[in-house]
């Protein structure tokens, strides 16, 4: 079959992707290639630590970065500063983002949180925040310290969400309610944050319709950015004790493309797809097998757009 021109180019995607990359954003917006640092700054997560479940969600491993495994962290400036001089040689990178990633990072009361990201700003070349969070953990406070740092820098809060169905919420074990999530992104408007939301594709009881109405949930968000993650069974976790003792299918790479490709058809074409597939976790990756390729993923993705003439928005329809 002849592969089709794809018929729609927005002119943010200058990267030239049939979706708003995180590099087009970067480009956009400072003229440059940004690179994001990932932190660990030592947060917990109350999923974990009895305050909402000591089981945490059910795909988690529980064992942090890998600079916590290794022993005492270093202090957020030392990680920035390694990250800086890593992306510096690798790919000549002069501006950065420092990101909040591990467990909670807006987990802790506001006198540390103030210190933490304050550290990260005070970093020469960082040009911007980026902090992993769960929704239960957010007040007007952190958003009143954010909004302060979002009127000189980039600043972006990363919303776990991973379903818009409260039923799979309760499978995941998150935690937290739908509920909690919506009024947690209310407390954003009127400033200048931007929220990225994260999404899980492949969740194992979740069917192509349950994660297009995710989309079409998310694309009624005043939502920035959003990170797709491929679900991974990790040695490790509650979701592999249960797999061992009853296996069930997981999608296939075919499959995850075409639920990645039509998740993005839902989404409005300016939001800044910053993720679309989960990396990493080596050492404790089970399956699928396919994902452990993030570059093919990413290649199977771009040839079933080109072959379908998707991209993002193609089915997105604003209400405004
Ligand atoms: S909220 Fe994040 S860190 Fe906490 S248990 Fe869930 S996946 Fe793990």
């Amino acid at each position: 079959m002849a592969i089709q021109k794809l018929k729609m180019k927005h002119p943010l995607w200058v990267m030239g992707k049939p979706f708003y990359d995180l590099k087009s954003y970067y480009m956009n917006n400072f003229s440059d290639r940004v690179y994001k640092i990932q932190i660990d700054a030592g947060f917990t997560c109350p999923n974990r630590d009895g305050s909402r479940g000591t089981e945490g969600c059910c795909y988690c491993d529980g064992r942090g970065s890998r600079l916590r495994q290794q022993g005492p962290l270093p202090s957020v400036t030392e990680q920035l500063e390694t990250g800086k001089a890593l992306y510096r040689r690798l790919r000549k990178a002069t501006k950065f983002v420092a990101y909040f990633q591990t467990f909670t990072n807006t987990y802790a009361g506001i006198n540390r949180l103030r210190e933490l990201y304050e550290e990260a700003l005070a970093v020469a070349d960082i040009v911007g925040l980026s902090i992993g969070t769960r929704p239960d953990t957010m007040s007007p406070e952190v958003v009143a310290l954010l909004a302060e740092f979002s009127r000189e820098y980039d600043v972006w809060l990363e919303y776990g969400l991973q379903s818009a169905h409260p039923q799979s919420l309760e499978k995941i074990g998150r935690g937290h309610s739908l509920e909690e999530f919506n009024a947690a992104v209310t407390l954003l408007a009127g400033t200048s944050i931007k929220l990225c939301v994260h999404a899980i594709i492949g969740l194992p009881w979740e069917d192509s319709e349950m994660v297009f109405k995710t989309a079409d949930f998310i694309a009624g968000l005043p939502v920035a950015g959003v990170k797709i993650h491929s679900f991974l069974l990790l040695d490790g976790t509650p979701i592999y004790a249960d797999y061992q003792k009853r296996p069930f299918p997981l999608l296939t790479r075919d499959e995850y493309v075409r639920y990645v490709a039509g998740f993005l058809e839902r989404l409005p074409p300016e939001v800044v797809i910053q993720r679309l597939t989960a990396e990493g976790y080596r050492d404790i990756f089970i399956a699928p097998d396919w994902a452990r390729n993030k570059l093919q993923v990413l290649q199977h993705l771009d040839r079933y757009q080109k072959k379908h003439n998707s991209y993002q928005g193609k089915l997105y329809i604003s209400s405004k």
